[in-house]
């Protein structure tokens, strides 16, 4: 085993449930479980992955903490490949505390945050990608995130990865074979083949990166802003989405001043709203920031929802909102379909073409249309999140690197290039992808990666 110690944490989330989990991984588990359990059977003595009924005790007065069900895994089996035990207890703060603090006094160190999905990559039960579905699992928004990242933890990408590496691999075999016999240049049979494998390692990788793109988007979601004028319902169109009270509603023009969140779930992708207050050119110092705000709102988002009072007849303003906006990907929501309609829809759009809703926010109505031309422009858009997670952004940086090495190499073949250079550019996408999946591998980068999970991950 390659701890010395072993740790301890509290495995589910804090404040008042039906139970809590208390989970001790390392060599020490056994000894540490039978020096706190008091039962009919020993957790030293029972066989692997069996449950237990006992109860926790302080060893030195005896005294009784709680009544839980203790479960003993021993190592390699196990989530973290060591011995592990896992102690249910009553839900709540304080028992599931004592039990913890019970343990600790007993040899187990407090584990840090994600120390026992760390110990498994390093035990090698996962690889660094699996380690990172971990985390995609626990913090997924939407049933189809989920779903994306078990299939990533089942080690589909990594197969993947591992077919793409062989091809390279054989590559590599090959230019050295031909620096064995001490050519200097490639045979023509020769280069047919290595052409055709680093074509397909091409294809292999551009593949890989196109379902890293659509996992990003189920897991990472994709982010819009609300904009519009003052008082046409913005506020109220992001509370209808989000189906509760979140942003502040007034009638007062020029009230939402910050922006507000919420995420929402459309078709599976989970769609990170913004609130914003306009952005029109004002004197008002206050509204100056609040505009500078939503301005840097507008920016990081994939697209708008540009919202407009269908009961009111002016569109002048909106029609100068959206020239500022006019090269971002919108919607145009034409609200409060409920009171007699006055707007001039076509001086409103002017000729262009932009996906037109028509809704009513306060009687939420037409949300399930907006729904769909939301899908709609994604899809056809291809939009993507402006910002990924630190997991996704290390895979495409790595991925992008990889891809660029393998496209170097076959141009390099193509323009009858030296075949150091093809060789060091197959080494070099070897690496990166070996970096991937947590081969080779900082400290640096495993503590950036595994300090997002919680503790008792
Ligand atoms: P914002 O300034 O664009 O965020 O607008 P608010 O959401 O604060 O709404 C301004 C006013 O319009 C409020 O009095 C809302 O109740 C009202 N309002 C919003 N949506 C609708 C709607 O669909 N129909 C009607 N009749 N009133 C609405």
């Amino acid at each position: 085993m390659k701890f010395p110690n072993t740790i301890a944490a509290i495995s589910t989330p804090p404040g008042i449930g039906g139970i809590a989990v208390i989970r001790i991984s390392g060599k020490d588990s056994l000894n540490i479980a039978a020096q706190i359990f008091k039962g009919k059977f020993s957790p030293e003595k029972i066989e692997t992955h069996r449950v237990i009924h006992g109860k926790i005790i302080e060893p030195e007065t005896k005294e009784e903490i709680d009544e839980v069900l203790l479960t003993v895994m021993h190592a390699p089996e196990t989530y973290t490949g060591e011995d592990v035990v896992e102690i249910s207890c009553h839900g709540g703060v304080v028992s599931a505390k004592r039990v913890l603090s019970e343990s600790i006094k007993a040899g187990a160190s407090p584990a840090g945050k994600g120390e026992f999905t760390k110990r498994a990559f390093i035990n090698g039960k996962i690889d660094l990608m699996q380690a990172e579905a971990v985390f995609d699992i626990v913090s997924a928004k939407t049933e189809q995130g989920l779903k994306s990242a078990l299939a990533q933890l089942n080690g589909v990408l990594s197969q993947k990865l591992g077919s793409l590496r062989k091809i390279l691999v054989s590559v590599l075999k090959d230019i050295e074979l031909s620096f064995d016999f001490s050519e200097q240049d490639v045979s023509i049979p020769k280069r047919n083949t290595l052409e055709k494998k680093l074509n397909s390692a091409l294809d292999g990788i551009s593949d890989i990166i196109e379902e890293s793109e659509r996992a990003s988007i189920v897991q990472d979601g994709i982010s819009a802003a609300i904009v519009g004028k003052p008082n046409v319902g913005k506020s109220s169109l992001l509370n209808a989405l989000l189906l509760e009270e979140r942003a502040i509603v007034t009638q007062i023009p020029g009230t939402t001043r910050d922006t507000v969140e919420g995420w929402i779930n459309v078709n599976g992708i989970p769609l990170n709203l913004y609130d914003t207050c306009g952005f029109k050119d004002t004197e008002n110092v206050v509204e100056e920031k609040a505009i500078e705000k939503t301005m840097d709102v507008m920016n990081k988002t994939s697209f708008l929802l540009f919202v407009t009072d269908g009961s009111s007849r002016s569109v002048e303003e909106d029609v100068e909102m959206l020239d500022i906006v006019k090269n971002k990907k919108l919607i145009i929501v034409i609200n409060k379909i409920d009171l007699p309609q006055r707007i001039r829809i076509s001086e409103l759009i002017n000729g262009s073409d932009y996906p037109i809703c028509k809704i009513s926010a306060k009687e939420h109505s037409g949300i399930g249309k907006l729904n769909a031309e939301i899908m709609k422009l994604i899809e056809v858009n291809n939009l993507r999140l402006g910002n990924s997670s630190n997991i996704r952004s290390r895979h495409f940086a790595l991925l992008s690197r990889g891809k660029g090495c393998i496209s170097s190499a076959l141009d390099g073949l193509i323009e009858g290039k030296g075949l150091e250079l093809l060789a060091f550019e197959i080494k070099e996408s070897l690496t990166v992808l070996g970096e991937l999946v947590g081969e080779v591998t900082s400290e640096e980068v495993l503590e950036s990666i595994f300090t997002k999970f919680c503790i008792g991950k």
